[in-house]
């Protein structure tokens, strides 16, 4: 499968169709997102994440290493944690957790970065977003 425009145009209408839900809402669908619960196989399913990976951030490839500021964990891009499909878990370094985390929105197609590393992530959201959300 290959990076196409309308894939950006699918997300801005996702987008917009996210907030109008939220707003309808009061924000109910918004703070569920963001809580609910870890799995309790958390632990293994971040080590096979990392595991995958090959230990490297896929972002930028460092390699983990915390003595040097390098340590590899495992982001939910859609902030649902008890949502740990493959797709929806990057493996990253702080550094570009931190920077990712506050930069993308998967629902918010005019944020995402055409990275190589996000596409699998990003295709796998379009997927669950068919199945689950109806659009
Ligand atoms: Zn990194």
């Amino acid at each position: 499968m290959v990076w196409k425009d309308d894939m950006l145009d699918d997300l801005r209408e996702a987008a917009n169709q996210i907030d109008k839900a939220v707003e309808n809402h009061g924000g109910d669908m918004a703070r569920k997102m963001m809580e609910g619960e870890y799995p309790s196989d958390w632990p293994e399913i971040a080590k096979r994440i990392k595991d995958k990976a090959g230990w490297q951030c896929e972002r930028r490839g460092h390699t983990h290493d915390p003595e040097s500021g390098y340590c590899l964990t495992v982001h939910h891009l859609v902030p649902m944690k008890s949502l740990c499909e493959d797709w929806n878990l990057a493996a990253l370094c702080q550094r570009c957790h931190l920077h990712i985390q506050g930069k993308v929105n998967m629902f918010q197609g005019y944020m995402l970065p055409h990275s190589k590393w996000f596409i699998p992530h990003l295709e796998g959201f379009l997927e669950w977003r068919r199945e689950n959300v109806g659009f």
